[in-house]
C-alpha cells in the first residue's frame, strides 16, 4: 500500500494518542498506567519479570503495531494465540517463532517455551503465520519490569493503532471496503468509499469486506474479526 504518516493509537490506560514509537516513551511515563501497576501489585498475583514487546507487522510496522505486557510465566503459545485473534487467524494455517529476525537462519522456538527464558536470550522475535500467503510479524522486548500482572491473562494490551485511513480508489475519500476482484484481477487498490461500494460491479469474490484493523486484511481471504482475545 502507499506510503502513509506514522498511524497513531490509543493508550489504553489514559487514552491519548501517540504513534507506535512515541508511545514507547509514553507508556514508560503514563500516570494512569503508574496506578494500574500500583493496583495490580497490592493483588495476590505471583510477582515475576513482566515483558514490554513492541509488536508490528514486518511490511508495514508504522501502520500496524501494539503494545503488550507478557508475563515472564506465559508460554510463546499464548502469544500465538493472541496474535492469531487481534490479527492474524484465517484457517488455521502452521506459524512458528524465529529467535531474531531471520526465519530459518535463527533458531526455530518451541511453543512451550516461557518468556522469561526466551527473552533472557533474544530481544527479538519473528512470527509467522501461514507459510504460503505469509504474515510476518515482529516482536521486540522494549522494557521488562518485575511486578505482578495487570490482569488474571498472560498478556495485557497496552495499546493498539487506529485502523489506518487509505483513500477509495475512484474518489480519494477514506475507503470502507475492499473488493478482492479489483486488487486480484484488476491490480487496483480495491479500495471503496461507502458510497462508491453501493455500485460497484464486482461479486466474483463475494460480496466487499468491510475493512478491518489488521496487516491481514484481503490475503488469504482474511476479514476479521480483528478483535483481542481479552
Ligand atoms: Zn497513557
Ligand atoms: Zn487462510
Ligand atoms: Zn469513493
Ligand atoms: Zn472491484
Amino acid at each position: 500500500m502507499a506510503r502513509q504518516k506514522q498511524n497513531r493509537g490509543a493508550c489504553a490506560f489514559c487514552g491519548k494518542d501517540y504513534t507506535r514509537a512515541g508511545m514507547k516513551k509514553h507508556l514508560a511515563a503514563c500516570p494512569d498506567r503508574k496506578k494500574a501497576i500500583q493496583k495490580a501489585d497490592a493483588s495476590k498475583r505471583k510477582s515475576q519479570p513482566l515483558y514490554h514487546l513492541v509488536v508490528y507487522d514486518a511490511c508495514d510496522k508504522n501502520n500496524y503495531w501494539l503494545h503488550l505486557e507478557m508475563n515472564g510465566s506465559a508460554e510463546l503459545e499464548d502469544l500465538d494465540r493472541y496474535l492469531r485473534a487481534i490479527w492474524l487467524e484465517c484457517c488455521g494455517h502452521m506459524s512458528t517463532f524465529f529467535a531474531g529476525k531471520a526465519a530459518y537462519r535463527d533458531p526455530e522456538l518451541e511453543r512451550d517455551e516461557k518468556a522469561g527464558d526466551v527473552f533472557s536470550e533474544t530481544a527479538e522475535l519473528l512470527h509467522i503465520y501461514d507459510f504460503g500467503t505469509s504474515s510476518e510479524t515482529m516482536v521486540e522486548v522494549a522494557d521488562v519490569r518485575e511486578g505482578r500482572p495487570l490482569a488474571k491473562h498472560p498478556i495485557a494490551l497496552m495499546a493498539r493503532n487506529h485502523p489506518p485511513e487509505y483513500p477509495c480508489m475512484e474518489c480519494d475519500k477514506p475507503a470502507r471496503y475492499l473488493c478482492m476482484e479489483c486488487q486480484i484481477e484488476e491490480d487496483e487498490t480495491g479500495l471503496l468509499c461507502e458510497e462508491d461500494a453501493k455500485d460497484h460491479p464486482h461479486d466474483e469474490y463475494g460480496p466487499l469486506m468491510p475493512m478491518v484493523n489488521s496487516p491481514r486484511m484481503g490475503m488469504c481471504g482474511y476479514d476479521g474479526p480483528a478483535e483481542p482475545p481479552y
